[in-house]
């Protein structure tokens, strides 16, 4: 295994980064930064960042870039970043993805950037039917990925909740955003030997299995 790794999760809202991240986080003991939930950790906590994210979110709108990089910056120069870590949801426009360079060269750079392919209509179904714990964030879907009990958390029996902006109408405009300005780092990464697509289509252990082959063939990890 490399010393340190770094890698982006690319794909449209409900693709399954952050079902797949916390695989990677168990499997490899790296950590998971997830903007998103960084944010809505703020919203929850009722912070001055939380509460200048809200407006944007709820739009489905990217919080401004020089909030998000400050905040990403701060959260990798904790420790438990020290042999790298899986980022979700960041960065999210070419802005973000030339600040994260600069921030990330002095780490040894990206390892390689999974994109997570998967139709617009799945994402919806994915997204309308997703249920978070509000205490410990774990990721659940009504039909796809049931808790044991319906509305409550296997992990620490907390409370399922819908998110605001996983509703049908802010789903379209997060989408929208998503191809408008997110999916620009497709080229960016591509042009860098860094894109490895998948097919996300597929139920969440098979993808988990494809993208640890994925990270195998690409030398990031020995098998
Ligand atoms: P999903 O996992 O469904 O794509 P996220 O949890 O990553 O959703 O993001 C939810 C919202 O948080 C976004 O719609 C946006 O408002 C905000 N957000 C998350 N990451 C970023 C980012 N890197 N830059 C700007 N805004 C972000
Ligand atoms: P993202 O972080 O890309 O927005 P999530 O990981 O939160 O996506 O997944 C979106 C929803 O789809 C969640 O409800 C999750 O349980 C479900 N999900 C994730 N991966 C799969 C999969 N491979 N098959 C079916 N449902 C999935």
């Amino acid at each position: 295994m490399c010393d340190r790794i770094f890698l982006v999760l690319l794909g449209v809202p409900g693709a399954g980064k952050g079902t797949q991240a916390k695989l990677l986080e168990k499997q490899f003991q790296l950590p998971q930064i997830s903007t998103g939930d960084i944010f809505r950790y703020n919203l929850k906590n009722e912070t001055d960042l939380g509460k200048l994210a809200k407006s944007f979110m709820d739009k489905g709108e990217l919080v401004p870039d020089s909030v998000t990089i400050e905040m990403v910056k701060d959260r990798l120069s904790q420790s438990d970043c020290a042999n790298g870590a899986i980022m979700d949801g960041f960065p999210r426009n070419l802005v973000q993805a030339s600040a994260f360079d600069e921030i990330i060269d002095r780490h040894g750079g990206i390892d390689l950037v999974p994109l997570i392919a998967l139709e617009d209509d799945e994402a919806m179904r994915r997204i309308t039917g997703r249920r978070v714990c509000r205490s410990c964030g774990a990721v659940y879907h009504v039909d796809f990925s049931p808790p044991k009990q319906e509305g409550v958390c296997d992990i620490d029996g907390g409370e399922l909740y819908q998110r605001d902006d996983d509703k049908p109408e802010t789903v379209r405009n997060r989408l929208y955003v998503y191809y408008k300005q997110t999916s620009p780092l497709i080229g960016y990464y591509y042009a860098k030997g860094l894109l490895a697509e998948l097919d996300g289509s597929q139920e969440i252990g098979q993808v988990n299995v494809t993208l640890l082959s994925l990270l195998a063939e690409k030398g990031v990890i020995i098998e």
